[in-house]
């Protein structure tokens, strides 16, 4: 298919200020700009308001009137929900604004591509005239439950008792109820109300989402049959847009110099994102089980993700000795870099929907540890459905060691690189040109209107 030429035009994106949301917006944006030629303009809460705004964007902050209370409580569906009260008046300022400013040198808007857990940015759009479209930053066999989970509480799976756990979801193969976001999920009441009103694309032309056929092309079909719109699957976008620093925390480059220190395919790197948290027992056993299993490692602490401490305080006694130069700690890495090094031989995730795709793409097998959200969801695609990853289900140093020692120096490990390997390959041809993802952003790009 051939490319389409330059459009003129200004996008509007509105991210939700989240690291695993913020940065595959920014991969969208800097797509459209340097391929197509689109002007790129992020609209952005002032909490979390980026550092680091890197070109060709142009950043505007919006007020979102969030409490320092809400901002400490870590709590995102609250935050989420007030948000989108919040943000509705404000930017509806900031894209009238923008839309009044058009004309001469100033690029006309041509559409607000917003993420998906927010809606006021369609209201506003729509309020004024303006195409939007919604990006959705999860894998479509999450986000295909949306539209069933009226029908599993009132079904009575919903909430999932224990002891049916391990039931299948009727009509969502593959997956069990236990991993259901809502599963064990206190007030999921609240996330199940955001959902609700995450499905409702309102006057929305397009769902665009950082998925690939080469990896969700069942549920993709399922989703186009729940909605009337064009869904498009132009993922992994870190793989398609030039280099976006998006980073909300600083790297620590140093870890890329002691990872070409170490033989290739030896490390373990582990990571649990931007959001989850352990508690001092967690942290506890993933210390021994890493020491004992004798592996070199690279460990992102994220400073705050222990409960009870700022960084490292909680690490047991002993341990630091025990691994000696074996194991080096960092507070934030530049995790696709990582990746892409040729010592990393596996990750330990918590499977962020980003952390699986940045997997993927440089054929890193996994070792699975969801915590909560989409993660369960992706580890059931990972270990059962494509089999590239190992679950660890309890926080248990035996089992930590025995999963680590399996994937990085066992016979099982070696079929689980290469199917890993197999994956890889598959999603690469997907962004190659005429693979699925290059064409649907071809089509993407064809829907948006011109100015
Ligand atoms: N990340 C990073 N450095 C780290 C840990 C994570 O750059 O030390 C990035 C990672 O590359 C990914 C994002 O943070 O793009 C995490 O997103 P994900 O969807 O995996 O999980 P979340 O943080 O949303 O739970």
């Amino acid at each position: 298919m051939e490319k389409s030429p330059g459009k003129l035009g200004r996008i509007v994106l509105v991210p939700c200020p989240a690291q695993g949301h913020l940065s595959p917006i920014l991969q969208l944006g800097a797509v459209l700009h340097s391929q197509y030629g689109l002007s790129i303009t992020v609209v952005h809460t002032n909490f979390n308001f980026p550092k680091n705004q890197p070109p060709p964007f142009r950043f505007i902050s919006m007020p979102d009137h969030l409490s320092d209370e809400d901002i400490s409580s870590n709590d995102f569906i609250n935050v989420m929900s007030k948000l989108n009260i919040n943000c509705k008046v404000p930017f509806r300022d900031v894209l009238g604004n923008l839309v009044q400013q058009a004309g001469g040198e100033e690029a006309g808007v041509a559409c607000v591509i917003y993420d998906g857990v927010m809606h006021f940015p369609e209201e506003v759009a729509r309020e004024l005239g303006i195409q939007s479209m919604v990006f959705r930053t999860l894998c479509a066999g999450n986000i295909r439950i949306y539209k069933e989970y009226p029908r599993l509480v009132k079904e009575g799976y919903i909430p999932v008792h224990e002891s049916k756990s391990l039931d299948d979801v009727p009509g969502l193969h593959p997956l069990r109820l236990k991993d259901l976001p809502v599963y064990k999920l206190k007030g999921y009441e609240g996330l199940l109300r955001l959902l609700e009103k995450a499905c409702e694309t309102g006057s929305s032309s397009t769902i665009i989402i950082n998925t690939t056929e080469a990896l969700d092309r069942e549920a993709l079909m399922e989703l186009q049959k729940q909605h009337h719109i064009p869904v498009l699957a132009v993922g992994p976008l870190h793989k398609i847009a030039p280099p976006v620093s998006s980073s909300l925390l600083e790297e620590d480059g140093n870890c890329i110099r002691w990872l070409d220190k170490q033989a290739k395919n030896s490390v373990l790197y582990v990571s649990i994102g931007s959001i989850a948290s352990v508690d001092e027992k967690e942290l506890i056993e993933m210390a021994w089980g890493l020491a004992n299993s004798k592996q070199p490692f690279l460990w992102v602490i994220r400073p705050g993700s222990v409960c009870g401490s700022e960084w490292t305080e909680l690490l047991p006694e002993g341990f630091n000795e025990s691994i000696r130069e074996r194991g080096l700690i960092i507070k934030w890495a530049p995790q696709k870099e990582v990746l892409a090094h040729e010592s990393t031989g596996g990750f330990w995730s918590h499977c962020g929907w980003n952390s699986t795709l940045e997997s993927i793409s440089e054929g890193v097998p996994m070792i699975c540890t969801p915590s909560f959200g989409d993660q369960r969801v992706n580890t059931r695609y990972l270990c059962h459905v494509w089999k590239v990853g190992i679950v660890v289900e309890n926080m248990e140093r035996k089992e930590i060691d025995k999963a680590v020692r399996k994937l990085m120096v066992g016979e099982e490990g070696e079929m689980v690189r290469q199917r890993m390997m197999e994956l890889k390959t598959r999603v690469d041809c997907s962004i190659k040109e005429g693979g699925s993802s290059d064409n649907s952003l071809h089509e993407l790009v064809n829907l948006i209107p011109s100015v």
